[in-house]
């Protein structure tokens, strides 16, 4: 899950207390409450997709995303599916109050080894490349092709990407160690790859268990915790056209569902 503080482009300071207060006023310069990375039962998630907006609502958010996991045939139980889909798009829409709420849909690309992406504002979705090692049964699997910085996986979801105009997110990044084919970089997507997921639940992406160098990998090669930068170094979150900052609190509602470790 993410909590996030959005700010928009404009030329008047934020007058608000926070909660809500981007959804009062008109032209200029907004806080908004959001929470873009959901998941409910159409997934793996704990709360039914029918009340997530608006529980969300409820507590004080001013834009929401559903973003069921897209495991595909590496996780078939944990998956979302086209008819998932298509509930989430009547869902959103039905939510969705001009002025005063933005509820969207979204999914969260869910690749075992190279790790998870949220996919918002479009109307398709896909799942990652069935790889043999994610676990999909070898008569349906690939072999795994393609080296750490340019895995096929990787190649073949930008392809897909490459089509269409949906903005995009690094989700947690180094929970799986493959890190996004090493966050291979694609110019054709640089305007729309705009946010990365810094906590997660009680999880620091950001500045826990980077080395002193900034080596990720321990004497075995596993990844140690999740921390993407090394100390003295700092990010601007700002990749994202406006200044996202993670923020405790947000929604709590009893419809909100929690996106799991896998
Ligand atoms: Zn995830």
């Amino acid at each position: 899950m993410t909590d996030a503080l959005l700010i928009a482009g404009g030329d008047e300071p934020d007058t608000g207390s926070g909660v809500g207060s981007g959804s009062s006023s008109g032209v200029g310069e907004h806080l908004l409450h959001a929470d873009l990375h959901n998941h409910t039962l159409l997934s793996d998630g704990a709360g039914s997709a029918e009340d997530a907006f608006a529980s969300m609502r409820a507590a004080g958010l001013d834009v929401a995303a559903l973003t069921d996991h897209a495991y595909g045939r590496s996780e078939p139980a944990k998956t979302i599916d086209d008819e998932g889909w298509r509930r989430l798009s009547k869902l959103a829409d039905a939510a969705d109050d001009p002025g005063a709420f933005v509820a969207m849909r979204g999914f969260e690309w869910s690749s075992t080894s190279l790790g998870h992406m949220n996919v918002w504002g479009g109307d398709r979705w896909i799942e990652p490349l069935p790889l043999r090692s994610d676990g999909v049964p070898p008569a349906s699997a690939i072999p795994d092709e393609g080296p750490p910085d340019a895995p096929a996986a990787m190649l073949a979801f930008h392809d897909w990407l490459a089509a269409g105009d949906e903005l995009i997110s690094f989700n947690h990044p180094g929970r799986e160690r493959g890190r996004f084919g090493l966050f291979r970089y694609d110019p054709r997507l640089a305007e729309r790859l705009v946010a990365l997921e810094m906590f997660n639940r009680d999880e620091d992406y950001l500045f826990e268990g980077v080395g002193p160098d900034g080596d990720l990998s321990g004497p075995d090669g596993e990844v140690r915790g999740g921390g993407l930068l090394s100390p003295g170094r700092t990010l601007s979150a700002g990749s994202a056209g406006g200044a996202p900052a993670a923020a405790g609190g947000g929604a709590r509602g009893g419809g909100r569902a929690r996106c799991r470790r896998s």
